[in-house]
């Protein structure tokens, strides 16, 4: 139930690596024979990421995750256009992006970071605003990882591309979830991560649009063109192309299932729990994997402790965020009383969960609600009944 923290390795992920760490160990940029087969198996796996977004294989950079991905995209930024730019981005990004974002904050750079409303969507006029000014460096997320709520991605690139303005998406939680197509949506930068789609940890991608002002983040070698110097981690790479094809077969089937089974968890638990309730972000506009909910009056940390006791994970604000008792920056910004906020609890879904799970999750959650409300010196009666 924590699969925007991380998702199972898939097995068929699993078997495309295994020769990797056996017999094909060359290095990809050794002229011999030794190299250069795992050189044709790097290539085949750049092709399969590319063809998951609709690019060009020599578009995708590998990097070591999503963070190092946004983090070379907005760093490059800062240094392609200086100190007369201005980088925009939004209060509920995962701190991959605001990280970066507030440290050249921190050194003079304008940083204006866009409020969102209560759906968790982002305000469009301030960002129209915002990209008044020139040069300007937009870097935003296609869909959060706490509330799944999906950007207007399609509208916001629109809007930057006519205002002469550069993209940089964080699409870390939407691929392979929702269709992101580079080839349909005008980024000039897009990051993905392994790990959010079944293959490993330690492996990422920075999509670069043919023409686009870049500067590399790591320096060394002339690896992936000069772009990421470091050698290739060959095995994680062929993982990751393998995950992208499996990513694009599930694509096809269509969000419905995993959504009904989303659905059939948010109804079950509210049906369970009526009073003190709340679903956070755009129910419209959501990752079908993704819900996340607010038991007013009690500890998330003290929900994940007891759900944790009997071996149901989840995440409460985000994995990220979850060893501060802070609540959490996405639903503080969007105005989420606090007294619900520090109640949250994100349950993300993969295509491994089953039907079982949810029920068992759905029939554990009310003892854990009452026995937690009947602690809290806040809880009215009514809502310690359920
Ligand atoms: N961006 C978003 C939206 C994420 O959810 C995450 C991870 O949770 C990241 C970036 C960071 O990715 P990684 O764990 O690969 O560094």
């Amino acid at each position: 139930m924590d699969n925007n923290a991380t998702t199972r390795v898939a097995p068929e992920v699993t078997e495309a690596m295994e020769p990797f760490f056996r017999e094909l160990w060359g290095n990809p940029s050794s002229m011999h024979y030794f190299g250069g087969q795992v050189a044709r198996h790097v290539e085949d796996a750049r092709a399969k990421v590319a063809e998951l977004i609709g690019a060009d294989p020599s578009e995708i950079i590998f990097t070591s995750c999503g963070t190092e991905s946004n983090n070379t995209a907005i760093a490059g930024a800062a240094e392609i256009y200086g100190r007369q730019a201005r980088i925009v981005t939004s209060r509920v990004e995962h701190q991959a992006v605001l990280g970066p974002c507030r440290k050249l904050g921190q050194t003079g750079f304008d940083v204006v970071e866009l409020g969102v409303d209560s759906a968790g969507q982002p305000d469009l006029g301030e960002l129209r605003k915002a990209l008044q000014h020139a040069p300007c460096f937009v870097t935003t997320m296609w869909a959060n990882n706490e509330t799944g709520v999906i950007f207007p991605i399609e509208e916001i690139a629109g809007i930057v591309k006519s205002a002469g303005g550069v993209l940089h998406v964080d699409a870390v939680q939407a691929a392979g979830k929702l269709p992101v197509r580079v080839d349909e949506v005008p980024v000039d930068m897009l990051s993905l991560s392994g790990h959010k789609i079944h293959a490993p940890k330690g492996i990422g991608v920075l999509y670069v649009r043919r023409g686009t002002k870049f500067r590399p983040f790591m320096l060394g070698g002339h690896q992936e063109h000069g772009r990421r110097a470091g050698t290739e981690n060959v095995p994680y790479i062929v993982g990751l192309g393998r995950a992208c094809e499996m990513a694009r077969e599930h694509l096809r089937e269509g969000p419905g299932k995993l959504a009904a089974l989303r659905d059939r968890l948010e109804k079950g638990l509210i049906a369970a729990c009526p009073s003190g309730v709340l679903v956070n972000g755009d129910k419209g506009r959501r990752l079908p994997n993704t819900t996340n909910m607010s038991f007013r009056y009690i500890e998330g940390e003290a929900i994940l402790y007891h759900l944790s006791d009997l071996g149901i994970a989840a995440s409460s604000g985000s994995a990220c965020t979850s060893g501060s008792l802070e609540v959490s920056h996405v639903l503080r910004a969007m105005g989420v009383p606090a007294e619900f906020a520090q109640g949250s609890i994100r349950f993300s879904l993969s295509r491994y969960t089953t039907g079982e799970d949810v029920d068992y999750v759905i029939a554990m959650m009310p003892a854990i609600v009452r026995r937690l409300r009947a602690l809290s010196p806040f809880s009215p009666p009514e809502e310690q009944q359920i």
